[in-house]
């Protein structure tokens, strides 16, 4: 099975080199035709490949340059299946949030369509395993309708808020759910999949995986779900306090959000 990787533009976190040690089996059956980070090759290399030459191609980060248009565009043409790898391929990720001062990068969706696309920043390696071996197997995953709630261990109750916090500025031992402590947790607008992993480390969950099969508008649905738990004579002074709005809601998706699309956003006239 022939194989390429490239990276766009990223952190490098999600390459599959970090996957190599979970499912080496996976790798040990691939022959790796062109790894940007991994083997010094240069594009040339890429070019001579013959259309539909590779099996499996992964790309990870985001779009921000002509190369990495073409480099998009020449996966798609060489290789069978293109698989979108973490939060920065599939909606723009961390540095989709340029886009509140000025042109930012943009996911692979908006000059291909992926095969698959695993989500994460990074992936859990279980969240590799399950959809790798979903495409071998040639039933690969979508996204799952349920929300990280469904894994979290914290306790849910009804809620009123007098401010929004960031955390870490929470009462460090309450074992509530982080909304009813005003912090924006992503955990009811986000997909599940990681097991809780922020949650059951003691922080809250920023969104990584994306939103759950079939919901829209993530952000403004979390917005929403926080302001109208705020007590009437609080909401005022708790919006005007409200720190880093952007990254509270679209940390991982400000790139995909309509406004961007629209070309609203990131003219810097
Ligand atoms: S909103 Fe966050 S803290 Fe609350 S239940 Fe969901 S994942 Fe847990
Ligand atoms: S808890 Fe949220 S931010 Fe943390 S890995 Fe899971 S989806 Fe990503």
């Amino acid at each position: 099975m022939k194989i390429a990787v490239h990276n766009l533009l990223s952190c490098g976190g999600c390459d599959p080199v970090f996957f190599l040690e979970e499912s080496p089996e996976f790798f040990r059956k691939a022959e790796v035709i062109f790894w940007n980070k991994v083997k010094d090759e240069t594009l040339k290399v890429f070019r001579k490949i013959p259309d539909q030459g590779i099996e499996i191609g992964f790309l990870c980060g985001a779009v921000k340059s002509p190369e990495h248009e073409e480099v998009v565009r020449l996966f798609r043409r060489k290789c069978r299946t293109v698989v979108a790898v973490g939060a920065c391929a599939l909606w723009g990720g961390i540095p989709g949030l340029l886009w509140i001062r000025k042109e930012g990068p943009r996911p692979l969706s908006s000059l291909v369509v992926p095969d698959l696309s695993i989500p994460g920043c990074p992936p859990e390696g279980s969240t590799w395993t399950v959809y790798l071996q979903g495409l071998l197997s040639g039933r690969p995953p979508g996204p799952s309708e349920e929300p990280v709630c469904q894994e979290c261990p914290r306790d849910r109750h009804p809620f009123r808020l007098s401010d929004f916090k960031r955390f870490p500025e929470t009462e460090p031992e309450s074992r509530g759910c982080y909304l009813s402590l005003g912090v924006f947790c992503a955990g009811a607008v986000t997909q599940k999949g990681c097991g809780a992993r922020c949650l059951r480390a003691g922080y809250p969950c920023l969104g990584c995986y994306g939103p759950p099969a079939g919901l829209t508008a993530r952000g403004e649905r979390l917005l929403s779900a926080m302001v109208s738990a705020l007590v009437p004579q609080k909401a005022t002074e708790a919006l005007k306090n409200w720190r880093d709005p952007a990254g509270s809601l679209y940390r991982f998706d400000l790139a995909t959000h309509p406004l961007v699309r629209k070309g609203k956003c990131g003219r810097s006239d």
